[in-house]
Protein backbone atom coordinates (compact mmCIF):
# COMPACT_ATOMS: atom_id res chain seq x y z
CA UNK A 1 0.00 0.00 0.00
CA UNK A 2 1.49 3.41 -0.67
CA UNK A 3 0.04 6.86 -0.75
CA UNK A 4 -3.91 7.80 0.45
CA UNK A 5 -4.66 3.68 1.07
CA UNK A 6 -2.22 3.97 3.43
CA UNK A 7 -3.56 6.96 5.17
CA UNK A 8 -6.81 5.50 4.94
CA UNK A 9 -5.97 1.82 6.65
CA UNK A 10 -6.10 2.53 10.45
CA UNK A 11 -3.92 -0.15 10.93
CA UNK A 12 -1.34 1.60 8.52
CA UNK A 13 -2.09 5.33 9.54
CA UNK A 14 0.00 7.56 11.54
CA UNK A 15 -1.45 10.81 10.51
CA UNK A 16 0.97 13.66 10.62
CA UNK A 17 3.94 11.57 11.95
CA UNK A 18 4.77 10.18 8.73
CA UNK A 19 8.03 10.97 8.34
CA UNK A 20 9.68 13.00 5.75
CA UNK A 21 11.61 10.15 4.02
CA UNK A 22 7.93 8.37 4.68
CA UNK A 23 6.08 10.57 2.82
CA UNK A 24 8.17 11.41 0.01
CA UNK A 25 9.11 7.26 -0.58
CA UNK A 26 5.16 6.39 -0.16
CA UNK A 27 3.46 9.33 -2.11
CA UNK A 28 2.54 11.45 0.87
CA UNK A 29 4.13 14.32 0.39
CA UNK A 30 1.37 17.81 0.03
CA UNK A 31 -1.08 15.28 1.05
CA UNK A 32 -0.41 15.87 5.46
CA UNK A 33 0.50 19.54 6.52
CA UNK A 34 3.85 20.28 7.23
CA UNK A 35 4.63 19.64 10.25
CA UNK A 36 6.08 16.00 11.07
CA UNK A 37 4.17 15.33 14.86
CA UNK A 38 5.15 13.10 17.73
CA UNK A 39 2.58 10.74 18.78
CA UNK A 40 2.77 12.27 22.53
CA UNK A 41 1.31 15.47 21.08
CA UNK A 42 -1.43 13.64 18.87
CA UNK A 43 -2.41 11.89 21.85
CA UNK A 44 -2.35 14.93 23.94
CA UNK A 45 -4.73 16.29 21.18
CA UNK A 46 -7.68 13.82 21.42
CA UNK A 47 -7.14 13.41 25.64
CA UNK A 48 -7.75 16.99 25.44
CA UNK A 49 -10.88 16.87 23.05
CA UNK A 50 -12.35 14.03 25.06
CA UNK A 51 -11.69 16.19 28.44
CA UNK A 52 -13.99 19.43 27.10
CA UNK A 53 -16.89 16.76 26.23
CA UNK A 54 -19.34 15.68 29.27
CA UNK A 55 -21.21 13.13 27.56
CA UNK A 56 -20.54 9.67 27.93
CA UNK A 57 -22.13 8.81 24.71
CA UNK A 58 -20.64 11.94 22.63
CA UNK A 59 -17.33 10.17 24.36
CA UNK A 60 -17.64 6.67 22.70
CA UNK A 61 -18.52 8.12 19.38
CA UNK A 62 -15.30 10.40 19.41
CA UNK A 63 -13.11 7.08 20.52
CA UNK A 64 -14.72 5.00 17.88
CA UNK A 65 -13.62 7.53 15.59
CA UNK A 66 -10.18 7.60 16.19
CA UNK A 67 -10.46 4.01 16.27
CA UNK A 68 -11.64 3.92 12.77
CA UNK A 69 -8.69 6.79 11.71
CA UNK A 70 -5.81 5.55 14.31
CA UNK A 71 -5.23 2.63 15.62
CA UNK A 72 -2.31 2.73 17.40
CA UNK A 73 -3.00 6.11 18.36
CA UNK A 74 -6.72 5.24 20.03
CA UNK A 75 -4.91 2.49 21.94
CA UNK A 76 -2.33 4.46 23.43
CA UNK A 77 -5.32 6.94 24.42
CA UNK A 78 -7.50 4.12 25.51
CA UNK A 79 -4.27 2.81 27.45
CA UNK A 80 -3.25 5.77 28.82
CA UNK A 81 -6.07 6.50 30.57
CA UNK A 82 -8.21 3.20 30.83
CA UNK A 83 -9.83 3.99 34.45
CA UNK A 84 -11.63 7.05 32.69
CA UNK A 85 -12.35 5.04 28.91
CA UNK A 86 -13.06 2.48 29.73
CA UNK A 87 -16.37 2.82 31.51
CA UNK A 88 -16.96 4.43 27.86
CA UNK A 89 -15.82 1.54 25.45
CA UNK A 90 -17.31 -0.74 27.78
CA UNK A 91 -19.90 -1.09 30.38
CA UNK A 92 -22.03 0.96 31.19
CA UNK A 93 -21.39 3.59 28.28
CA UNK A 94 -21.41 0.45 25.99
CA UNK A 95 -24.78 -0.38 26.74
CA UNK A 96 -26.07 3.07 26.06
CA UNK A 97 -24.12 2.95 22.41
CA UNK A 98 -25.63 -0.32 21.84
CA UNK A 99 -29.62 0.97 22.30
CA UNK A 100 -28.56 3.97 19.84
CA UNK A 101 -26.40 1.78 17.48
CA UNK A 102 -28.42 2.72 14.43
CA UNK A 103 -28.66 6.06 15.42
CA UNK A 104 -24.86 6.90 15.92
CA UNK A 105 -23.63 4.60 13.42
CA UNK A 106 -20.32 6.00 11.39
CA UNK A 107 -19.10 3.29 10.03
CA UNK A 108 -19.59 -0.87 10.17
CA UNK A 109 -17.32 -2.67 12.17
CA UNK A 110 -17.08 -5.93 12.97
CA UNK A 111 -18.44 -8.99 10.58
CA UNK A 112 -22.25 -9.49 10.46
CA UNK A 113 -23.23 -13.14 9.29
CA UNK A 114 -27.48 -13.40 9.50
CA UNK A 115 -29.24 -16.13 8.99
CA UNK A 116 -29.88 -15.60 5.20
CA UNK A 117 -25.92 -15.96 4.57
CA UNK A 118 -26.68 -20.09 5.94
CA UNK A 119 -24.80 -22.09 3.79
CA UNK A 120 -22.41 -19.33 2.56
CA UNK A 121 -20.49 -18.51 5.84
CA UNK A 122 -17.39 -19.28 4.52
CA UNK A 123 -17.35 -16.94 1.89
CA UNK A 124 -18.50 -13.90 4.02
CA UNK A 125 -15.49 -14.72 6.76
CA UNK A 126 -13.27 -14.55 3.18
CA UNK A 127 -14.33 -10.92 3.08
CA UNK A 128 -12.59 -10.89 6.20
CA UNK A 129 -9.16 -8.56 5.75
CA UNK A 130 -7.31 -10.03 7.99
CA UNK A 131 -5.74 -13.52 7.36
CA UNK A 132 -4.23 -14.56 10.85
CA UNK A 133 -7.43 -14.06 13.29
CA UNK A 134 -6.84 -16.17 16.88
CA UNK A 135 -9.74 -14.39 19.09
CA UNK A 136 -13.08 -14.67 17.75
CA UNK A 137 -15.99 -12.79 19.83
CA UNK A 138 -19.15 -14.05 19.14
CA UNK A 139 -22.94 -12.67 19.89
CA UNK A 140 -26.44 -13.19 18.48
CA UNK A 141 -27.39 -10.03 20.75
CA UNK A 142 -30.05 -11.67 22.68
CA UNK A 143 -28.93 -10.84 26.02
CA UNK A 144 -27.05 -7.73 25.68
CA UNK A 145 -25.83 -6.91 29.28
CA UNK A 146 -28.65 -6.67 31.57
CA UNK A 147 -30.75 -4.62 28.68
CA UNK A 148 -32.11 -7.88 26.91
CA UNK A 149 -32.57 -8.70 23.52
CA UNK A 150 -30.90 -5.80 21.37
CA UNK A 151 -30.31 -7.69 17.74
CA UNK A 152 -27.71 -6.42 15.72
CA UNK A 153 -26.75 -3.21 17.32
CA UNK A 154 -25.54 -5.97 19.96
CA UNK A 155 -22.32 -5.44 17.59
CA UNK A 156 -21.27 -3.02 20.37
CA UNK A 157 -20.22 -5.47 23.19
CA UNK A 158 -18.25 -7.81 20.64
CA UNK A 159 -16.65 -4.92 19.15
CA UNK A 160 -16.07 -3.43 22.89
CA UNK A 161 -14.72 -6.57 24.55
CA UNK A 162 -11.99 -6.49 21.43
CA UNK A 163 -10.55 -3.28 21.79
CA UNK A 164 -9.96 -4.98 25.80
CA UNK A 165 -8.23 -7.82 24.59
CA UNK A 166 -5.99 -5.48 23.26
CA UNK A 167 -5.44 -2.63 25.81
CA UNK A 168 -5.38 -4.77 28.71
CA UNK A 169 -3.43 -8.04 27.61
CA UNK A 170 -2.12 -7.07 24.22
CA UNK A 171 -3.68 -8.86 21.64
CA UNK A 172 -2.72 -7.63 18.42
CA UNK A 173 -5.90 -5.96 17.33
CA UNK A 174 -5.88 -7.68 13.64
CA UNK A 175 -5.58 -11.23 15.45
CA UNK A 176 -9.32 -10.46 16.94
CA UNK A 177 -12.60 -10.55 15.15
CA UNK A 178 -15.96 -9.33 16.48
CA UNK A 179 -19.10 -11.59 14.85
CA UNK A 180 -22.73 -10.42 15.36
CA UNK A 181 -24.93 -13.46 14.01
CA UNK A 182 -28.44 -11.85 13.13
CA UNK A 183 -31.23 -14.19 13.55
CA UNK A 184 -33.90 -11.79 14.12
CA UNK A 185 -34.63 -9.99 17.38
CA UNK A 186 -37.95 -10.23 19.79
CA UNK A 187 -37.36 -6.61 20.72
CA UNK A 188 -40.54 -5.00 19.38
CA UNK A 189 -38.89 -1.22 19.26
CA UNK A 190 -36.11 -2.66 17.26
CA UNK A 191 -38.54 -4.51 14.84
CA UNK A 192 -40.43 -0.74 14.19
CA UNK A 193 -37.56 1.12 14.72
CA UNK A 194 -36.56 2.79 10.93
CA UNK A 195 -32.79 3.05 11.67
CA UNK A 196 -32.62 -0.54 12.66
CA UNK A 197 -30.09 -2.63 10.97
CA UNK A 198 -31.09 -6.13 11.46
CA UNK A 199 -33.49 -8.43 9.87
CA UNK A 200 -36.94 -7.20 10.25
CA UNK A 201 -38.11 -10.66 11.73
CA UNK A 202 -38.49 -12.29 14.96
CA UNK A 203 -35.98 -14.58 16.50
CA UNK A 204 -35.54 -17.91 14.01
CA UNK A 205 -35.82 -20.42 16.85
CA UNK A 206 -35.59 -23.55 14.93
CA UNK A 207 -33.27 -26.00 14.17
CA UNK A 208 -31.68 -24.14 11.09
CA UNK A 209 -30.51 -21.64 13.89
CA UNK A 210 -28.23 -24.26 15.50
CA UNK A 211 -27.41 -25.14 12.34
CA UNK A 212 -26.70 -21.83 11.58
CA UNK A 213 -23.95 -22.20 14.28
CA UNK A 214 -22.75 -24.95 13.67
CA UNK A 215 -21.62 -23.84 10.57
CA UNK A 216 -19.86 -20.60 11.62
CA UNK A 217 -18.18 -22.33 13.91
CA UNK A 218 -17.09 -25.41 11.15
CA UNK A 219 -15.82 -22.12 8.58
CA UNK A 220 -14.10 -20.10 12.06
CA UNK A 221 -11.71 -22.67 12.17
CA UNK A 222 -11.62 -24.03 8.86
CA UNK A 223 -10.19 -20.56 7.73
CA UNK A 224 -8.30 -20.12 11.24
CA UNK A 225 -7.17 -23.25 12.61
CA UNK A 226 -8.70 -25.46 15.24
CA UNK A 227 -6.55 -23.33 18.38
CA UNK A 228 -8.70 -20.28 17.27
CA UNK A 229 -10.16 -19.41 20.41
CA UNK A 230 -14.11 -18.96 20.45
CA UNK A 231 -15.54 -16.21 22.98
CA UNK A 232 -19.03 -17.01 23.65
CA UNK A 233 -20.79 -13.53 24.97
CA UNK A 234 -24.21 -12.35 25.94
CA UNK A 235 -26.08 -15.51 24.20
CA UNK A 236 -29.53 -15.93 25.77
CA UNK A 237 -29.79 -18.28 28.85
CA UNK A 238 -31.12 -21.31 26.87
CA UNK A 239 -28.10 -20.95 24.07
CA UNK A 240 -25.78 -20.64 26.46
CA UNK A 241 -25.32 -23.17 28.14
CA UNK A 242 -26.31 -25.82 24.98
CA UNK A 243 -23.58 -24.11 22.94
CA UNK A 244 -21.44 -24.33 25.84
CA UNK A 245 -21.71 -28.16 26.59
CA UNK A 246 -21.56 -28.44 22.84
CA UNK A 247 -18.93 -27.03 21.93
CA UNK A 248 -16.28 -27.44 24.73
CA UNK A 249 -15.00 -30.33 23.47
CA UNK A 250 -14.25 -30.03 19.96
CA UNK A 251 -13.68 -26.34 20.04
CA UNK A 252 -10.98 -23.64 21.63
CA UNK A 253 -14.13 -22.37 22.99
CA UNK A 254 -15.49 -20.64 26.66
CA UNK A 255 -18.61 -18.62 27.56
CA UNK A 256 -17.47 -15.36 29.23
CA UNK A 257 -20.90 -14.90 30.94
CA UNK A 258 -21.02 -18.07 32.96
CA UNK A 259 -17.27 -18.82 32.69
CA UNK A 260 -15.44 -15.25 32.77
CA UNK A 261 -17.83 -14.01 35.35
CA UNK A 262 -17.38 -17.44 37.22
CA UNK A 263 -13.77 -16.52 37.81
CA UNK A 264 -13.87 -12.94 38.78
CA UNK A 265 -16.08 -13.41 41.27
CA UNK A 266 -14.76 -16.14 42.99
CA UNK A 267 -11.16 -14.30 42.96
CA UNK A 268 -12.95 -11.50 44.81
CA UNK A 269 -14.64 -13.97 47.01
CA UNK A 270 -11.10 -15.75 47.95
CA UNK A 271 -10.22 -11.78 48.41
CA UNK A 272 -12.27 -11.68 50.97
CA UNK A 273 -10.80 -13.90 52.96
CA UNK A 274 -7.78 -11.63 53.64
CA UNK A 275 -9.91 -9.50 55.56
CA UNK A 276 -12.53 -12.04 57.25
CA UNK A 277 -9.93 -14.68 57.38
CA UNK A 278 -13.09 -17.12 56.91
CA UNK A 279 -11.95 -20.04 54.14
CA UNK A 280 -14.36 -20.73 51.25
CA UNK A 281 -16.00 -23.60 52.24
CA UNK A 282 -17.46 -21.30 55.87
CA UNK A 283 -19.18 -19.24 53.40
CA UNK A 284 -23.24 -19.55 52.50
CA UNK A 285 -23.90 -17.60 49.61
CA UNK A 286 -27.03 -16.58 48.19
CA UNK A 287 -27.39 -15.29 44.53
CA UNK A 288 -30.19 -13.13 43.07
CA UNK A 289 -30.93 -14.68 39.50
CA UNK A 290 -30.26 -18.35 39.14
CA UNK A 291 -28.93 -17.61 35.12
CA UNK A 292 -25.88 -18.22 33.47
CA UNK A 293 -23.75 -15.85 35.78
CA UNK A 294 -24.91 -17.48 38.88
CA UNK A 295 -24.53 -20.87 37.84
CA UNK A 296 -21.22 -20.49 36.61
CA UNK A 297 -20.31 -18.63 39.57
CA UNK A 298 -21.71 -21.07 41.46
CA UNK A 299 -20.27 -23.98 40.01
CA UNK A 300 -16.76 -22.36 40.24
CA UNK A 301 -16.83 -22.18 44.14
CA UNK A 302 -18.29 -25.80 44.17
CA UNK A 303 -15.10 -26.56 42.81
CA UNK A 304 -13.18 -24.06 45.24
CA UNK A 305 -14.72 -25.67 48.15
CA UNK A 306 -14.15 -29.38 46.66
CA UNK A 307 -10.29 -28.05 46.35
CA UNK A 308 -10.03 -27.51 50.06
CA UNK A 309 -11.45 -31.28 50.87
CA UNK A 310 -15.19 -30.92 50.97
CA UNK A 311 -17.85 -33.29 49.30
CA UNK A 312 -19.59 -31.73 46.14
CA UNK A 313 -22.56 -32.58 47.94
CA UNK A 314 -22.00 -30.62 51.39
CA UNK A 315 -20.50 -27.69 48.81
CA UNK A 316 -23.62 -27.20 46.89
CA UNK A 317 -25.77 -27.37 50.36
CA UNK A 318 -24.08 -23.73 50.72
CA UNK A 319 -25.25 -22.41 47.81
CA UNK A 320 -28.86 -20.75 47.39
CA UNK A 321 -30.46 -19.19 44.47
CA UNK A 322 -33.29 -16.77 44.24
CA UNK A 323 -34.51 -16.34 40.81
CA UNK A 324 -37.79 -13.84 39.36
CA UNK A 325 -40.41 -16.44 40.96
CA UNK A 326 -38.69 -16.93 44.21
CA UNK A 327 -36.33 -19.40 46.28
CA UNK A 328 -35.02 -22.52 44.19
CA UNK A 329 -36.32 -25.09 46.96
CA UNK A 330 -38.18 -28.43 45.97
CA UNK A 331 -41.61 -28.23 45.54
CA UNK A 332 -42.06 -25.47 44.09
CA UNK A 333 -44.41 -24.83 41.31
CA UNK A 334 -42.20 -22.65 38.83
CA UNK A 335 -40.04 -25.58 37.43
CA UNK A 336 -36.19 -25.48 37.71
CA UNK A 337 -34.22 -26.24 34.54
CA UNK A 338 -31.47 -29.07 34.63
CA UNK A 339 -27.95 -26.47 35.23
CA UNK A 340 -29.97 -25.46 38.09
CA UNK A 341 -30.84 -28.76 39.63
CA UNK A 342 -28.12 -28.58 42.14
CA UNK A 343 -28.84 -26.04 43.55
CA UNK A 344 -32.48 -27.11 44.05
CA UNK A 345 -32.80 -27.54 48.37
CA UNK A 346 -35.26 -28.54 50.67
CA UNK A 347 -37.32 -25.59 51.76
CA UNK A 348 -35.62 -23.70 54.33
CA UNK A 349 -38.68 -22.21 56.05
CA UNK A 350 -40.97 -19.67 54.46
CA UNK A 351 -39.48 -17.53 52.23
CA UNK A 352 -41.54 -14.92 50.03
CA UNK A 353 -39.45 -12.38 49.45
CA UNK A 354 -35.61 -11.73 48.69
CA UNK A 355 -35.21 -10.36 52.10
CA UNK A 356 -36.88 -13.13 53.81
CA UNK A 357 -34.70 -15.70 51.79
CA UNK A 358 -31.89 -13.13 53.53
CA UNK A 359 -33.39 -13.67 57.19
CA UNK A 360 -34.05 -17.32 56.52
CA UNK A 361 -30.98 -18.85 55.01
CA UNK A 362 -28.11 -16.09 56.76
CA UNK A 363 -25.82 -15.77 54.26
CA UNK A 364 -22.08 -14.51 54.50
CA UNK A 365 -22.19 -13.41 50.86
CA UNK A 366 -25.12 -12.04 48.15
CA UNK A 367 -24.46 -12.08 45.07
CA UNK A 368 -26.37 -10.03 42.62
CA UNK A 369 -26.52 -11.17 38.71
CA UNK A 370 -30.01 -10.73 38.05
CA UNK A 371 -29.97 -7.76 35.60
CA UNK A 372 -33.44 -6.42 37.15
CA UNK A 373 -32.35 -3.35 38.98
CA UNK A 374 -31.81 -2.52 42.24
CA UNK A 375 -33.36 -5.75 43.94
CA UNK A 376 -31.01 -5.00 46.97
CA UNK A 377 -33.00 -3.05 49.21
CA UNK A 378 -32.29 -0.88 51.90
CA UNK A 379 -33.76 -3.78 54.08
CA UNK A 380 -31.91 -6.70 52.09
CA UNK A 381 -28.33 -4.68 52.81
CA UNK A 382 -29.29 -3.69 56.59
CA UNK A 383 -30.15 -7.42 57.30
CA UNK A 384 -26.68 -8.50 56.25
CA UNK A 385 -24.91 -5.90 58.28
CA UNK A 386 -26.96 -7.50 61.20
CA UNK A 387 -26.34 -11.23 60.55
CA UNK A 388 -22.73 -10.81 59.47
CA UNK A 389 -19.69 -8.51 61.05
CA UNK A 390 -18.06 -8.38 57.47
CA UNK A 391 -20.95 -8.94 54.95
CA UNK A 392 -19.94 -9.95 51.28
CA UNK A 393 -22.34 -7.84 48.78
CA UNK A 394 -21.50 -8.33 45.11
CA UNK A 395 -24.17 -6.24 42.96
CA UNK A 396 -22.52 -7.61 39.54
CA UNK A 397 -25.65 -6.57 37.25
CA UNK A 398 -24.66 -4.64 34.43
CA UNK A 399 -25.09 -1.69 33.13
CA UNK A 400 -24.34 1.02 36.15
CA UNK A 401 -28.84 1.47 36.39
CA UNK A 402 -29.55 -2.60 36.35
CA UNK A 403 -26.92 -3.17 39.37
CA UNK A 404 -28.40 -4.72 42.30
CA UNK A 405 -27.14 -1.92 45.01
CA UNK A 406 -25.14 1.11 44.66
CA UNK A 407 -21.86 1.49 46.34
CA UNK A 408 -23.13 4.26 48.40
CA UNK A 409 -25.91 2.08 50.29
CA UNK A 410 -23.59 -0.93 50.73
CA UNK A 411 -21.05 0.94 52.63
CA UNK A 412 -23.36 3.37 54.15
CA UNK A 413 -26.23 0.88 55.74
CA UNK A 414 -23.70 -1.46 56.84
CA UNK A 415 -21.31 1.71 58.29
CA UNK A 416 -18.76 0.79 56.13
CA UNK A 417 -18.65 -2.98 56.83
CA UNK A 418 -19.22 -4.86 53.99
CA UNK A 419 -16.91 -5.84 51.49
CA UNK A 420 -18.72 -4.81 48.05
CA UNK A 421 -17.98 -5.35 44.06
CA UNK A 422 -19.89 -4.28 41.49
CA UNK A 423 -20.11 -5.36 37.88
CA UNK A 424 -20.10 -1.70 36.58
CA UNK A 425 -18.25 0.92 38.17
CA UNK A 426 -19.03 3.64 40.94
CA UNK A 427 -16.89 6.05 42.43
CA UNK A 428 -15.03 6.49 45.98
CA UNK A 429 -17.31 6.49 48.81
CA UNK A 430 -16.91 9.06 52.14
CA UNK A 431 -18.71 7.73 54.86
CA UNK A 432 -19.79 9.87 57.89
CA UNK A 433 -16.61 9.52 60.04
CA UNK A 434 -15.14 10.64 56.77
CA UNK A 435 -13.09 7.64 55.57
CA UNK A 436 -12.93 6.67 52.05
CA UNK A 437 -13.71 3.27 50.70
CA UNK A 438 -12.91 2.31 47.22
CA UNK A 439 -15.17 0.19 45.49
CA UNK A 440 -13.98 -2.82 43.57
CA UNK A 441 -15.24 -3.10 39.91
CA UNK A 442 -16.18 -7.09 40.23
CA UNK A 443 -16.06 -7.41 36.43
CA UNK A 444 -14.92 -10.29 33.68
CA UNK A 445 -12.53 -7.49 32.05
CA UNK A 446 -10.41 -8.97 34.86
CA UNK A 447 -10.12 -12.14 33.18
CA UNK A 448 -11.33 -12.55 29.52
CA UNK A 449 -8.19 -10.38 28.15
CA UNK A 450 -5.84 -12.83 30.36
CA UNK A 451 -7.83 -15.65 29.14
CA UNK A 452 -7.34 -14.86 25.45
CA UNK A 453 -3.78 -13.71 26.01
CA UNK A 454 -2.52 -17.10 27.58
CA UNK A 455 -4.58 -19.46 25.83
CA UNK A 456 -3.90 -18.23 22.38
CA UNK A 457 -0.19 -18.76 22.95
CA UNK A 458 -0.08 -21.83 24.30
CA UNK A 459 -3.11 -24.56 24.54
CA UNK A 460 -5.10 -25.88 21.86
CA UNK A 461 -8.80 -27.07 22.39
CA UNK A 462 -10.48 -28.29 25.33
CA UNK A 463 -10.63 -25.25 28.07
CA UNK A 464 -11.29 -26.97 31.57
CA UNK A 465 -13.04 -25.61 34.65
CA UNK A 466 -10.11 -25.98 36.21
CA UNK A 467 -8.42 -23.53 34.36
CA UNK A 468 -11.09 -20.77 35.43
CA UNK A 469 -10.65 -22.04 38.82
CA UNK A 470 -6.97 -21.03 38.11
CA UNK A 471 -7.38 -17.36 37.02
CA UNK A 472 -9.45 -17.09 40.03
CA UNK A 473 -6.05 -17.70 42.05
CA UNK A 474 -3.94 -15.15 40.43
CA UNK A 475 -5.67 -12.12 41.60
CA UNK A 476 -2.75 -9.65 42.10
CA UNK A 477 -4.25 -7.41 44.84
CA UNK A 478 -2.06 -5.72 47.16
CA UNK A 479 -2.51 -5.20 51.29
CA UNK A 480 -2.46 -1.51 50.48
CA UNK A 481 -5.09 -1.71 47.48
CA UNK A 482 -7.23 -4.60 49.84
CA UNK A 483 -6.81 -1.78 53.09
CA UNK A 484 -8.58 0.81 50.86
CA UNK A 485 -12.09 -1.51 50.38
CA UNK A 486 -11.29 -3.11 47.41
CA UNK A 487 -11.40 -6.80 46.20
CA UNK A 488 -9.61 -6.41 42.86
CA UNK A 489 -6.52 -4.28 42.09
CA UNK A 490 -7.23 -0.76 40.60
CA UNK A 491 -7.98 -0.64 36.51
CA UNK A 492 -5.58 1.91 36.16
CA UNK A 493 -2.99 -1.35 36.83
CA UNK A 494 -4.96 -3.59 35.01
CA UNK A 495 -2.57 -4.20 32.01
CA UNK A 496 0.12 -5.46 34.21
CA UNK A 497 -2.12 -7.02 36.46
CA UNK A 498 -3.31 -8.72 32.89
CA UNK A 499 -0.24 -9.94 31.98
CA UNK A 500 0.72 -11.29 35.37
CA UNK A 501 -1.86 -13.19 35.59
CA UNK A 502 -0.89 -14.51 32.56
CA UNK A 503 2.06 -15.43 33.09
CA UNK A 504 0.58 -17.76 36.42
CA UNK A 505 -1.59 -19.26 33.96
CA UNK A 506 0.93 -20.08 31.32
CA UNK A 507 3.23 -21.49 33.85
CA UNK A 508 -0.11 -23.59 35.71
CA UNK A 509 -0.83 -24.72 32.03
CA UNK A 510 2.85 -26.23 31.14
CA UNK A 511 2.57 -27.59 35.21
CA UNK A 512 -0.46 -29.43 34.13
CA UNK A 513 0.57 -30.49 30.78
CA UNK A 514 -1.95 -28.72 29.15
CA UNK A 515 -0.21 -26.20 26.78
CA UNK A 516 0.89 -27.13 23.47
CA UNK A 517 3.90 -24.95 22.30
CA UNK A 518 7.23 -26.69 22.39
CA UNK A 519 10.11 -26.01 23.19
CA UNK A 520 8.54 -24.97 26.45
CA UNK A 521 9.61 -21.35 27.07
CA UNK A 522 11.76 -21.22 30.24
CA UNK A 523 11.23 -17.94 30.91
CA UNK A 524 7.12 -17.17 31.01
CA UNK A 525 7.39 -14.24 32.02
CA UNK A 526 9.25 -13.03 29.41
CA UNK A 527 7.56 -15.54 27.15
CA UNK A 528 4.12 -13.87 27.69
CA UNK A 529 5.66 -10.18 27.83
CA UNK A 530 7.09 -10.94 24.20
CA UNK A 531 4.04 -11.38 22.57
CA UNK A 532 2.21 -8.25 23.45
CA UNK A 533 1.39 -5.67 21.29
CA UNK A 534 2.77 -1.95 21.59
CA UNK A 535 1.62 1.01 20.26
CA UNK A 536 4.79 2.52 18.87
CA UNK A 537 4.28 3.81 15.18
CA UNK A 538 6.31 1.49 12.62
CA UNK A 539 8.63 2.89 9.92
CA UNK A 540 7.40 1.47 6.74
CA UNK A 541 10.61 2.51 4.97
CA UNK A 542 13.03 -0.84 4.10
CA UNK A 543 16.09 -1.14 6.04
CA UNK A 544 18.50 0.64 4.02
CA UNK A 545 21.99 -0.36 4.63
CA UNK A 546 26.09 -0.66 3.47
CA UNK A 547 28.14 -3.63 1.71
CA UNK A 548 31.24 -2.01 3.43
CA UNK A 549 34.47 -3.27 1.25
CA UNK A 550 32.48 -5.07 -1.82
CA UNK A 551 34.00 -3.74 -4.94
CA UNK A 552 31.57 -4.59 -7.63
CA UNK A 553 34.58 -5.01 -10.20
CA UNK A 554 35.79 -8.58 -11.78
CA UNK A 555 39.29 -8.92 -9.66
P1 LIG B 1 -29.59 -14.78 32.55
O1 LIG B 1 -28.96 -16.08 32.24
O2 LIG B 1 -30.71 -14.30 31.72
O3 LIG B 1 -30.06 -14.85 34.08
C1 LIG B 1 -30.82 -13.87 34.73
C2 LIG B 1 -31.39 -14.53 35.97
O4 LIG B 1 -32.02 -13.54 36.78
C3 LIG B 1 -32.46 -15.56 35.66
O5 LIG B 1 -32.36 -16.61 36.57
C4 LIG B 1 -33.74 -14.76 35.89
O6 LIG B 1 -34.84 -15.58 36.21
C5 LIG B 1 -33.35 -13.93 37.06
N1 LIG B 1 -34.20 -12.78 37.24
C6 LIG B 1 -34.72 -11.94 36.30
N2 LIG B 1 -35.48 -10.99 36.88
C7 LIG B 1 -35.45 -11.24 38.21
C8 LIG B 1 -36.04 -10.64 39.33
N3 LIG B 1 -36.84 -9.58 39.20
N4 LIG B 1 -35.80 -11.17 40.56
C9 LIG B 1 -35.01 -12.23 40.70
N5 LIG B 1 -34.41 -12.86 39.67
C10 LIG B 1 -34.63 -12.36 38.44
O7 LIG B 1 -28.51 -13.62 32.54
P2 LIG B 1 -26.98 -13.66 33.05
O8 LIG B 1 -26.10 -13.97 31.93
O9 LIG B 1 -26.88 -14.48 34.27
O10 LIG B 1 -26.76 -12.11 33.39
C11 LIG B 1 -27.45 -11.48 34.43
C12 LIG B 1 -26.83 -10.13 34.77
O11 LIG B 1 -25.47 -10.33 35.17
C13 LIG B 1 -26.78 -9.12 33.63
O12 LIG B 1 -27.16 -7.86 34.10
C14 LIG B 1 -25.33 -9.07 33.23
O13 LIG B 1 -24.94 -7.79 32.79
C15 LIG B 1 -24.66 -9.40 34.52
N6 LIG B 1 -23.31 -9.95 34.28
C16 LIG B 1 -22.26 -9.34 34.88
C17 LIG B 1 -20.97 -9.79 34.65
C18 LIG B 1 -19.80 -9.15 35.31
O14 LIG B 1 -18.67 -9.38 34.89
N7 LIG B 1 -19.97 -8.40 36.35
C19 LIG B 1 -20.77 -10.86 33.78
C20 LIG B 1 -21.87 -11.49 33.19
C21 LIG B 1 -23.15 -11.01 33.46
P3 LIG B 1 -35.77 -16.16 35.01
O15 LIG B 1 -34.92 -17.12 34.27
O16 LIG B 1 -36.89 -16.80 35.73
O17 LIG B 1 -36.16 -14.98 34.17
MN1 LIG C 1 -21.44 -10.56 28.79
Amino acid sequence: EKGKALMLNPHTNKGMAFTLKERQILGLQGLLPPKIETQDIQAMRFQRNLRKMSDPLQKYIYLMGIQERNEKLFYRVLMEDIDALMPIVYTPTVGLACTQYGHIFRRPKGLFISIMDQGHIHSVLDNWPETNVKAVVVTDGERILGLGDLGVYGMGIPVGKLCLYTACAGIRPERCLPVCIDVGTDNETLLRDPFYMGLYQRRDRSQRYDDLIDEFMEAVVDKYGQDTLIQFEDFGNHNAFRFLKKYREKYCTFNDDIQGTAAVALAGLLATRRVVGKPITEHRVLFLGAGEAALGIANLIVMAMMEEGMSQADARKKIWMFDKYGLLEQGRHQSTDSNQEAFVHPSPGEVKSFLDAVNVIKPTAIIGVAGAGRLFTHDVIKAMGCLNERPIIFALSNPTAKAECTAEDAYSLTQGRCLFASGSPFGPVTLEDGSILIPGQGNNAYIFPVVSHSLTICIRVYISTHIFWNYAQTNQLTDEELSQGRLYPPLSKIREVSLQMAVKVVEYLYAKGMAFRYPEPLDKDAYVRSKVWNTNYESFLPEIYDWPGVSHSPL
